[in-house]
């Protein structure tokens, strides 16, 4: 009776697995159909200037609603289209988006994110820099973000990949810096045109003078080696004072604005465009 028992529960595990693995792959289909239809939105949060708190800049975020519906989170979505191959449609459909939309907003800077995945598509410069020529914009005003994974596994190819695009004039920054386990020293040498440090780096500041010590630092060093640093994350009015007075030249978070329409983004940047039309 115990053997049986005993074997009952194997049998329901072993189900529970097929159960995952059948949902897995349903929720990989829906996400290509999804994709091929280009049913994935894209919203955009403001990054501002920590001086004067002007919008300088946006990300662009991607965000699928599975069945026109249900959200499914980009830290979910975004791993499966990674391991799937779907990032290569993925990829480009944010970017194309995000520069059509941008478009509408002279002087502001659009970031975009970019999978180690897409770093080791060898089509991928070439084809991010004609997705930003046929939106008709500047290359200068296009940052790619990319987390330090793929540069640390494979250095000489990131570095190629990385010259590419930045010889057809558009950015690069560090994203997340902090929440990985690379060392500052090591990452400096690659040259990225910005870093942006992770929000547990400001946490971690709030909760010890050694974690105040060493987002200082750590800013320090960037700046020193030309990599202006902008704090992601920042919630409240005290965070963004201290990142300010750490050296970090930009703030985003939710205490500035939380991702948005590209709508609502319009009508946050239209003043502040207005304005410098009329200055210029
Ligand atoms: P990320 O690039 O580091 O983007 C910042 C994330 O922090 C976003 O989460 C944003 O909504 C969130 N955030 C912004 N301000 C605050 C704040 O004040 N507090 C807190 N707690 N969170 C804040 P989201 O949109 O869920 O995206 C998560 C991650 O998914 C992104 O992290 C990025 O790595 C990835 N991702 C999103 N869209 C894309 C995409 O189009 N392509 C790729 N490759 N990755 C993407
Ligand atoms: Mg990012
Ligand atoms: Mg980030
Ligand atoms: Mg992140």
């Amino acid at each position: 009776r115990a053997k049986h028992a005993g074997r009952g529960r194997a049998m329901h595990y072993e189900v529970l697995m097929d159960d995952d693995r059948d949902a897995r792959r349903e929720m990989e289909d829906a996400l290509r159909a999804a994709v091929a239809r280009g049913e994935i939105d894209v919203v955009f949060q403001p990054i501002v200037r920590a001086g004067d708190r002007t919008i300088c800049g946006v990300e662009a975020l991607a965000r699928w609603y599975r069945g026109g519906t249900v959200p499914v989170p980009p830290d979910v979505f975004i791993p499966l289209a990674e391991a799937t191959g779907v990032i290569d449609a993925l990829g480009p459909l944010v970017l194309k988006r995000a520069c059509e939309a941008a478009r509408h907003w002279p002087e502001i800077g659009i970031s975009i994110n970019v999978s180690p995945a897409q770093f080791r598509n060898p089509y991928f410069p070439d084809q991010a820099l004609a997705i930003i020529a046929a939106a008709g914009i500047e290359p200068s005003r296009v940052t790619l973000e990319i987390t330090e994974g793929y540069f640390i596994q494979n250095p000489g190819r990131a570095r190629l990949v990385m010259d590419r695009l930045k010889a057809g004039g558009v950015r690069i920054a560090l994203d997340d810096f902090g929440a990985g386990f690379s060392s500052i020293g090591y990452l400096i040498r690659f040259g990225f045109d910005r870093m942006k440090i992770d929000r547990s780096l400001t946490v971690a500041a709030e909760q010890s003078v050694k974690g105040g010590a060493m987002l200082q630092a750590t800013v320090a060093l960037a700046t020193s080696f030309d990599m202006p640093v902008t704090a992601e994350g920042v919630e409240t009015a005290e965070q963004a004072a201290f990142l300010h007075l750490c050296g970090c030249d930009q703030l985003q978070g939710y205490f500035f604005g939380r991702p948005m329409s590209e709508k609502a983004m319009g009508e946050l940047i239209a003043p502040q465009i207005d304005v410098q039309a009329a200055a210029g």
